[in-house]
Order: structure tokens, then sequence, then C-alpha cells
């Protein structure tokens, strides 16, 4: 489905829509004089109706027009970090922007031989706020038309142009603004900045900000070792450098940065809060995480209400209505732990993240531990072990020290990626102990099989477990037959057919089987009188009468069998 709209987009005249988008704006601005206002809402809305129309898309799809370009930035252009690659990269963003129907000056030289920048002409505020957006007013020279330069067209923000009056909008090349905006405009930090000015401290800072928007970080990065300190910004997922920055200009940015989230800074806690940042005119608020150790930090601010990368949902994961309804409860716990083990590759981590995205819903305040972070989720806070692994050596940060700093912050849930050693399983109980819900992953093949992992070679006591153990999920992936094919079996559920969409083998996709436990509060680990039980005979038969899987693969299991998938 998702396929055949790309296709369609891919066959798409780029200019067409574009007409479309500037014919809308045109229009409204050449009636309009400067003291009338424009709806720009209803611009945006009509060009969004039209674009949908145009791609003939369902409504419920609330894709926008920046994940639909993005989507075929990917495709066309063959760029990984989308958007955020793209416009770094100069030839390629001259060539999309020209496609898109717009004029392109790769130089300040070039583009003064068509228009006059005119932005000697704005008030002070005006002009600070085409500093920070990257925009520049400009007139034709022959026609005296007004006409808008900006570096990124697609997000063009309509409720930031209307402050401007214009006819036209034409798109500025990396050269124009290293001429108008300086040679510093790539973040590069000087060795010798005067980290007390703070005209100085508000440029970096301001600049630092504006860059990450305007590249679409959805967070920004700074860490600071015994050596030097890093800046870095996740675009798409991906780790994008941008430079390091002398130490004490790190510092300074960071307690500019915990006042602005009215905090105090402290050189042994961890800190979390909330920014608000003014981006043109909007509000921007990110979500300040500050781990402060001995010597060394790591400060990450988070965008709040980006898109997230992934959705899980616990819905969607073909579990049996009983699973789901033992899961829901399990997710109701105030504190306690639950542990969801299998082998890898056997959808742990999918399900993990569908019980944290239900609580995040809920408004908990969700922190993940996690070594490293593999799908970036913007509602909650996450912290990348492997981020720190460049660090000095004197700066050991594992499982067991993250969870310490997190427990000095005022998170209810927590996720630590996995518990293998004794260490690390000591933070798990400690953590339960003082009021946390604590998720966790083990290898292990059976809910019983965990609990004598916890005793034996994670040395845990026995009434640790007993007290805080809350829940085990054990799951493992089992091939699911083909929608398009299966046929009934005549016992209750279905058997393997065979078609084109599965190769001819009657199978596609996995489905999960998954022995679930709840235990009552005060009986964690008595598989004899549990809350809810899940086995994974009741889970297979569960799957095959649902007709995702055959009886060979459920008794197979049921039995102990391994089952084979190729
Ligand atoms: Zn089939």
């Amino acid at each position: 489905m998702l396929k055949d709209v790309f296709d369609k987009y891919k066959k798409m005249d780029f200019s067409k829509i574009l007409k479309l988008k500037k014919e809308t704006k045109k229009s409204s601005v050449f009636k309009s004089d400067e003291k009338q206002k424009i709806d720009f809402k209803d611009i945006i809305q009509k060009q969004k109706n039209n674009i949908v129309k145009f791609i003939n898309k369902k409504e419920e799809d609330d894709k926008t027009l920046t994940i639909l370009i993005e989507d075929m930035i990917k495709e066309k252009y063959s760029l990984t970090g989308g958007y955020g690659d793209l416009i770094a990269n100069e030839t390629k963003y001259a060539e999309f922007v020209r496609s898109l129907g717009y004029e392109y000056y790769p130089s300040y030289s070039e583009l003064s031989q068509v228009y006059q920048d005119t932005s000697f002409q704005l008030t002070e505020e005006k002009l600070e706020f085409c500093t920070t957006m990257y925009i520049i007013t400009l007139e034709d020279k022959k026609t005296k038309n007004k006409v808008l330069g900006v570096r990124d067209v697609v997000n063009l923000d309509f409720e930031v142009l209307s402050k401007f009056y214009f006819t036209k909008i034409v798109v500025l090349g990396e050269g124009v603004l290293s001429s108008v905006f300086g040679e510093d405009r790539e973040i590069v930090f000087g060795s010798n900045n005067d980290t007390d000015n703070d005209e100085e401290i508000n440029k970096y800072f301001d600049k630092m900000m504006g860059q990450a928007i305007l590249l679409g970080a959805s967070d920004i990065h700074i860490q600071k070792t015994n050596r030097f300190a890093s800046l870095w910004f996740r675009i798409d997922g991906i780790k994008v450098d941008m430079g390091t920055m002398p130490i004490a200009l790190a510092k300074t940015l960071k307690r500019r940065l915990v006042t602005m989230a009215d905090q105090e800074d402290s050189d042994y806690e961890s800190i979390n809060g909330v920014i608000n940042y003014e981006y043109g005119k909007k509000n921007i608020k990110f979500r300040l995480g500050l781990i402060n150790s001995k010597l060394n930090f790591s400060l990450v601010m988070r965008m709040i209400g980006g898109r997230g990368v992934v959705a899980h949902n616990l819905r969607g994961l073909n579990y049996p209505a009983e699973t789901v309804d033992i899961l829901d409860n399990l997710t109701k716990y105030a504190n306690g732990m639950i542990l969801i083990t299998g082998q890898v590759g056997s959808g742990k981590t999918h399900l993990m993240y569908a019980l944290l995205q239900q609580l995040a819903k809920q408004q908990q305040y969700v922190v993940t531990i996690e070594d490293p972070v593999e799908y970036v989720d913007e509602s909650f806070f996450q912290i990348d072990l492997s981020e720190y692994a460049s660090a000095s050596e004197e700066f050991k940060y594992g499982y067991p020290e993250a969870v310490v700093d997190i427990l000095r912050q005022d998170s209810n849930i927590i996720l630590i990626g996995e518990t293998r050693e004794p260490e690390t399983a000591s933070q798990l109980v400690n953590a339960s102990n003082l009021g946390q819900l604590v998720f966790s992953t083990m290898h292990t093949n059976s809910a019983p099989a965990t609990v004598s992992r916890m005793t034996s070679s994670l040395g845990i006591n026995e009434g640790d477990i007993v007290d805080n153990l809350r829940g085990i999920v054990s799951q493992r992936l089992v091939r699911k037959l083909c929608e398009f094919c299966k046929e009934p079996d005549g016992e209750g559920g279905n058997k393997k057919v065979g078609c084109e969409e599965c190769s001819h083998t009657g199978f596609k996709d996995r489905v999960p089987i998954a022995e679930v436990v709840r235990f009552k509060i005060g009986y964690g680990g008595d598989f004899e009188n549990p809350a809810q039980y899940m086995t994974v005979e009741k889970a297979c038969k569960a799957q095959y009468h649902e007709g995702l899987i055959t009886k060979e693969d459920a008794d197979a299991i049921i039995k102990g069998e391994e089952v084979w998938y190729d």
C-alpha cells in the first residue's frame, strides 16, 4: 500500500505541486497589502488538500507533506539520512529545489546580479529574526517586486513568512549564507572563545539551536569527557557529528541550559527538565537530560512533539486477546520488576517499546538505558550507553552507573536494556525497591528459568524476588501461516497451502508465542499461585485457533521440540 503511494509520488511532476503551492500563495499575497491579515492556516490547509487529492491518499493517513518529501528523498536521492542529508549536500540540494521550480543561488554575487539585498531596511527585531532563520529580504532589480531568500523550502513556515511582504521565494545556497551570516555559520568553535562574554555565548547558543531545528534534528547532544567536549545531533535516527568545542564553552552552555530548565546545577547530580526555546515565532520545547559524573557530563536535549521514528502498538503484535489482557495488567503496577526474555531476534524489543509507549501515553515519565538505542522514540528519555564507549577510561559508564543516576531523577518507569551481570541485577532490584516500575530483558528460554537465573548466576536473594517480581514474558517467534492462501484444516485451525505471495512455502512473517505470567504482589516467582498465567501450551493453542500457526508447529513447541523455519 505504502509502496503505491511512493510510486505515484515518484511519477509526479513536482513543478505542478509547487505551482499549486505558489499560486495559492501568490494570489493571496498579491491581493493583500502589508496591513491586511493573511489567513495562512487556510492556505496551508488548501495546499495540503491539493496534495492529498493529487496523490489520491486516504484521509486517515496523516502523513504530512514533509514526510512524503522525505520518503521521496530516500527513494530518489538514495540518502539514508533523509532531508537532513539532502540539505547538507549542495549539489543535490540545488538539483532538488530547482526540480521544485525554485530559483537557486549558490553565491552572493550571483544573487546580487538579479536581486538587491534589502536587509538594511529592516528593523532590528526583524533583522535578528532573519539571522536566526537564515532569511534574506530582497528586491527584484527589474520589477521592484519583494522577494524572500530562504534556505529551507520543505519546512516553509507560513506563520513565520507572514511577517514579511513578498511575492516570490528563492533559495539560498550555502555560499550565500556564509557571505551574509558569516563564515562561522557551520558550528565551528574557536579555542579562544570568551566564555564570560554573554553575547558570545548567546551567539553560539542560538547558532546551535537554530541549526538543529533547521536540520530537523530530533536531539542535541553535548558530551564532555576529560579531554574534550563534543557536539552532535541526531537526524533521522542517525548520529551527525557537529565537531568539538572548548571545554569551558561546553560548561557554560550546560549552566545556561540548566538555568533555562529552572534547575540548580550540581557537579554530581543528574538533572532533567523542560526547556522552552523561542525560534522565530514558535515556542519549541525540549526535554533536557543531564548526567553529571565527577568531572564529565552528558547532556541531551530532545525536541518534544516531533515525530517518533517507529510506532509500536501492543495490539498490532499478533498476541492472543488473553495475552494482551495480562500485558495490559502488567503495565498497571506502580512498581516492581517485569522481565522480558527470549533469544536474540525473538521480538523482545518490539514488545518492550509497545509496553513503554503505552505507559508514556498515560503521562508516565519513561527513561530507557540502552546499549545502543535501537529505536529513537521521542516519548521517552533515552540514554545510549554506546555513546560512552569512546569516553575516557576513568569515566566508566554502564548499566549500573546509569541506573544510579536515573534514580535521582523523577522518573516512574525505567527500562534497563539488558541484565546480564550481578551489578546490573542488584540495581534492578534497587530501583524496584525505590518505587520504580522497572523493565529489563534477559537471555533465558522460559519464565521459570528466568527466576532460577536471577537467584543463581545473578545473585539476587529470594526475598527480593518474592517482593519485587511482578511478571515475566518469555517469548519466541514462530512462522506465521500465509494470509493469502491458508485454508481451514477441519480441526478448528488452518493449514498451509502456498501461493505467489509466500513463494509457495505457505508461510509469511512470524508471530510470537509468549509465555506470560503475572504474579500477585508479594508472591513474585510463585508459579503455583499466579494472578494470571498464559502458559506456552495455552499460547500455542490460542495462536493455532486464531489460524496463525499450524497444528504441527503448535504441537512441536508444546512438546518442547525445536521448530525449524527454513
Ligand atoms: Zn501464500
